[in-house]
Parts: C-alpha cells; sequence; structure tokens
C-alpha cells in the first residue's frame, strides 16, 4: 500500500493465455522443418524474446532492468518423440491431471535472469553431447542435419605451427572448446548453468541469440557442410558462436540497465568473439578487427543513418532500432582503443572489479567508467599520459554521448607534428540516405553540439617505440615535440584507432610511393614471421595499415 512505512510481500496470480504464433518468428511460435526421407513437415514450438517479445508469452516486466529467478514447466505428450528444452535442466516431469498421457517437465529454478534470455523449445530433435564431470553440453538439430557435423574432420587448417591454431569444424567440439577457452582467456570466473545446449533452427530472425543456457542458432549459421560450407563462412561460424558465448557472460550475468546500454553487451561480445576467432585460426586480430568491426562501423556512423553508443529508447515500439553497427562494431572499437590507451592489463583488471561487484545485476556505462578510473588512478595512466586532471569519463563520454568521429589532419612543422581535429562526414552517403526523406531537417543535426573528441594518438618513430599522446576536445592544434627528423613517422594505425587520418602532402607522396609497392612472397614473410627477418623496412605499411589507407581514400 502507497505511504505504508513497512514494507510487505505480495503473491500475484495472473491466468494468461497465449496461442503458439504461426505468423511471427518471435515471442512463443511455431517454426518445421522437412524430413527428407518421408517428406514430411515436422513441427516445432520455439523463443526468441528478445528484445521485448516475452509479453507476447507471459506476463512480465519485459526490460533488461528487471530480472527474476523462473520456475517454468512445459507440457507435452508422453507418445510423441517430443522433448523440452529451458535454460535449466529438466528437475523431473508429472502427469497433468486434466489431460490424459500429457506431462509436465518441471525445469530447475533459472538464477536471476532477465526475461529477453529466457527460452522454451518443444522438437523432436535429436541431440549429441558431450560430458565432462556432472556439465553436459548438447547440440540439438534434425537427426539427418546432425548426422552430417559428426562426419567433419577436426582440422582444416594449420596456418602457425607454432602455436598451433586451429578451427575445429563440428560446433560441438569448437563451441565446447570456446566455452573453456572463455573462461582461461577473460579470467572471468567460470560458466554459471550446469548446462549448455545449442539448437539449430529452421528459420530465425536473427543470426544466432544468447539465451542463458540454451543458445539459438539458424542453421547455416552453426551447421556446416562438407564441401559446400566455404573456409570463410566457417570463419564466420566460428566468430557468431565466440560472440554468443560472451554473452554468457556480458548481457546474462551482467546485464544492462536498460536497452539504452546495449553497446555494453554487444561491443564485448564482437571484440571477444574476433580474439577468439584470431587464437583459433591463427590470423592477426587486427586484420579481423579492421574488416569485421571497425571499417563497417565507420562507413555506417559517418552517414545519416547513425546514433549515439549511449542510445535513448523513446517507447517499446522503437526497441527493435537499437540492432544497428553502433552498439555492436563501434562499441567493439571503443571497447579496443580503450585496452589500448589504458593498458590490456589495467583494462583487465577494471573488468574483473565490475564482475566480482555486480555479476547477476544491472550496469550502465558510468558503472563500468567508474571502476575503469579507479584502476586508472591506482596505475597512473592518463597522468603518465600528461593528462592528470582528466578522468576516463571525460574522454568516453566524448565517445558514447554523440554520433560520427574525427579525421585528424596532420602535418609537419620543422620536428613538430601538428594534430587539428574536426567531424567526418561522408557527404555522398549522407545525400543518399536523405534524398526520399521529405523533412529538410537532418535525423541526427549535431552540428551545433560541441563535436570534438579526447582522441588518444599512438606515434610510431620508426625505430620500434610508440608513444601515447592526446588531441584535446577543446583546443585548436595540439603539436608533438621531439620527433626525429628525416625518419619515416606515421600516426599508428595498429592498434586501431576509431578516427580517419588526412595526412599532409609530403606524407602522403611517401605512402602512396609505398602502397605502389608490390610486396614480394619473401618482404610478406618478414611481416608473417618476424622472429625469422633479418631487418624490418621501417616504412613497410602491414597489409591492416594498406586496407585502413585505402578505406580512409574511398570515403
Ligand atoms: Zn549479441
Amino acid at each position: 500500500p502507497i505511504g505504508d512505512e513497512h514494507e510487505e510481500s505480495f503473491m500475484v496470480y495472473i491466468e494468461f493465455v497465449s496461442r503458439i504464433a504461426d505468423d511471427r518468428l518471435n515471442g512463443l511460435y511455431l517454426d518445421y522443418y522437412v524430413e527428407p526421407t518421408s517428406q514430411e513437415k515436422r513441427f516445432l514450438s520455439t523463443t526468441l524474446f528478445a528484445p521485448n517479445h516475452a509479453r507476447k508469452a507471459f506476463p512480465c516486466f519485459d526490460s533488461p532492468g528487471f530480472k527474476a529467478t523462473f520456475d517454468i514447466s512445459i507440457g507435452r505428450k508422453v507418445s510423441s518423440n517430443f522433448t523440452s528444452i529451458s535454460n535449466m535442466p529438466i528437475s523431473h516431469s508429472v502427469p497433468i491431471p486434466e489431460l490424459t498421457g500429457w506431462v509436465f517437465d518441471v525445469f530447475k529454478q533459472t538464477p536471476p535472469l532477465p526475461t529477453y534470455i529466457v527460452a522454451l523449445i518443444t522438437t523432436d530433435f535429436s541431440f549429441r553431447s558431450i560430458k565432462s564431470g556432472e556439465f553436459e553440453f548438447r547440440l540439438y538439430a534434425p537427426a539427418h542435419l546432425l548426422q552430417r557435423t559428426k562426419q567433419l574432420n577436426t582440422t582444416v587448417r594449420e596456418r602457425n605451427k607454432a602455436q598451433n591454431p586451429y578451427l575445429l569444424q563440428d560446433p560441438l567440439l569448437f563451441i565446447a572448446d570456446m566455452l573453456e577457452s572463455f573462461q582461461f582467456l577473460t579470467g572471468l570466473g567460470s560458466y554459471p548453468m550446469p548446462k549448455l545446449d545449442v539448437i539449430a533452427l529452421p528459420h530465425f530472425f536473427f543470426n544466432a541469440m544468447e539465451n542463458m543456457g540454451a543458445i539459438t542458432f539458424k542453421y547455416p549459421v552453426i551447421l556446416n557442410v562438407e564441401g559446400t560450407t566455404t573456409t570463410s563462412e566457417l570463419l564466420r561460424l566460428n566468430y557468431v558462436a565466440g560472440h554468443e558465448i560472451t554473452h554468457q557472460w556480458f548481457g546474462n550475468m551482467l546485464t544492462p540497465k536498460s536497452w539504452t546500454y546495449v553497446w555494453l553487451k554487444e561491443s564485448f561480445s564482437d571484440f571477444l568473439g574476433a580474439l577468439y576467432l584470431s587464437q583459433k585460426s591463427g590470423i592477426n586480430f587486427d586484420e579481423i578487427f579492421a574488416n569485421q568491426e571497425l571499417q563497417k562501423a565507420m562507413r555506417f556512423d559517418a552517414g545519416a543513418n547513425t546514433h549515439p553508443l549511449e542510445n535513448h529508447i523513446k517507447s517499446a515500439a522503437t526497441v527493435a532500432d537499437i540492432y544497428t553497427d553502433i552498439p555492436y562494431r563501434k562499441g567493439a572499437s571503443i571497447i579496443y582503443m580503450i585496452s589500448n590507451f589504458l593498458s590490456k592489463e589495467v583494462f583487465h583488471q577494471g573488468l574483473q572489479s565490475l564482475f566480482d561487484a555486480k555479476k547477476f545485476s544491472n550496469i550502465d556505462q558510468y558503472d563500468l567508467f567508474e571502476i575503469l578510473e579507479q584502476k586508472q588512478k591506482e596505475n597512473s595512466i592518463l597522468a603518465s599520459q600528461g593528462l592528470p586532471n582528466v578522468t576516463v569519463k571525460d574522454i568516453l563520454n566524448s565517445w558514447t554521448q554523440k554520433s560520427g568521429y574525427p579525421i585528424v589532419r596532420v602535418r609537419r612543422d620543422g620536428s613538430n607534428l601538428v594534430l587539428t581535429q574536426e567531424k567526418f562526414k561522408n557527404g555522398l552517403l549522407i545525400e543518399l540516405q536523405t534524398r526520399d526523406v521529405n523533412d529538410t531537417e537532418s535525423k541526427n543535426d549535431v552540428d551545433s553540439e560541441e563535436l570534438f573528441w579526447w582522441i588518444p594518438i599512438t606515434i610510431a618513430d620508426g625505430m620500434g617505440k610508440n608513444s601515447v599522446h592526446w588531441l584535446h576536445p577543446n583546443s585548436g592544434e595540439t603539436i608533438i615535440n621531439n620527433t626525429v627528423q628525416g625518419k619515416f613517422h606515421s600516426i599508428k594505425r595498429v592498434p586501431l584507432g576509431y578516427f580517419r587520418v588526412l595526412y599532409s602532402n609530403d606524407n602522403l607522396q611517401r605512402i602512396l610511393k609505398n602502397l605502389k609497392h608490390f610486396y614480394t612472397k619473401e618482404e610478406l614473410g618478414a611481416y608473417y614471421h618476424p622472429e625469422i627477418s633479418t631487418e624490418r623496412d621501417s616504412s613497410f605499411l602491414k597489409p591492416v595499415e594498406r586496407s585502413q589507407i585505402r578505406r580512409s581514400a574511398d570515403e
């Protein structure tokens, strides 16, 4: 009762009936596949609750800020060969008194979960499994497809034998491997559920959905086919699976307070998905990251339809608009930038503290910034980079509260480098995107806002030393002293920064000359295997740098 000082609890009982929908791919809905021998349609019921479709299946506070434990029971006919799957394992089955020949599969209680990762599935799929002690990992799919994945070779490539990386082809093996690798790679604690099911669905709105303990995938995103799935597709499968596994920690355990902060879960999942793929394939992380994340994000973010990372949603009806390149790819690029200027060690300490303090509860971006601030202070990171009075929050607000990114102009002045920034816009893209929009006002008119960023610039001196310098948001020019004249200097594109660089004419001429040079196998070999190269040309542009420069020129 309102005004009562004493806290009281009420048990609310709501009777609610909802049909299994056959006209949409969200909420609780019907799906089917065709069994190849009999040509019969086989039906299954499944769920997709993200972002706000759980309300179609049961009454709830359908927002990530609310977490609850769930006690779920699914009814099924005993004589059918259907199985019930949910987030937790089945505890026991009980007959349904009013329905002869039917039982309820009663699941164990879940840990506190937001509604969007609850799952309820009833299907005649078969499964294969791996057991490790009490823990069981299962892959569910129609029997004929499941059989095919079993015949796959395990190893497809050994690119660098010294590190012995390999990509597993069998999805059962690579997901089990990822789950183990994640715990080892991040040190963020063990996977908290007693089982993990992966279910391959015939039709699905997304590529995959990270339901806690019951991850759903669209068929081709998880089931590869020998002789048909290309290496590039296999890389993609590993990447998506790595993303969903990461969500078991980022999103499922550490949940955004609202969809405004959805980037907190998507960015880490993209970032760690790429890291996993790099480790397993032996492909350079920056090459994966530049192509999969950074360049795609920067293209979207320079157009008319972009929005800030901190994305205030106006109503439940527009929540689906959150899924753009911004929370995923821009978010991952900003995470990478943070881990570079703070150092990987300090960044990691911050994440560990965040998990210790907030596991199974909710966070917004300011919880992350605050903990990173504590860690950077303890390690005097920003002070040592010339920013004793600037906080992590100051820096990251400039990247998360507004859309777009800067272009940095670089010119030489004697032995100094002079840097200035302005907002980068892709005029052609904006024109194409707004041509058919009737209102003359641009959707994201931010010209009146304060437009500048705190930009960490890594300068390579050509002799193997890098240093971090900061472009301040409110000063016109930043001057970097003491560069050694005559040597090749570059604003280092690796680690990859979320900005474009416009070089002065003389620097550009050197870069052009370099780009026109066709590298020999030996020269590239020296890049990929620096340990065997005798002397490296300091003006050598790595493949990822060439790709970045070309992309900047295109846009
Ligand atoms: Zn995701």
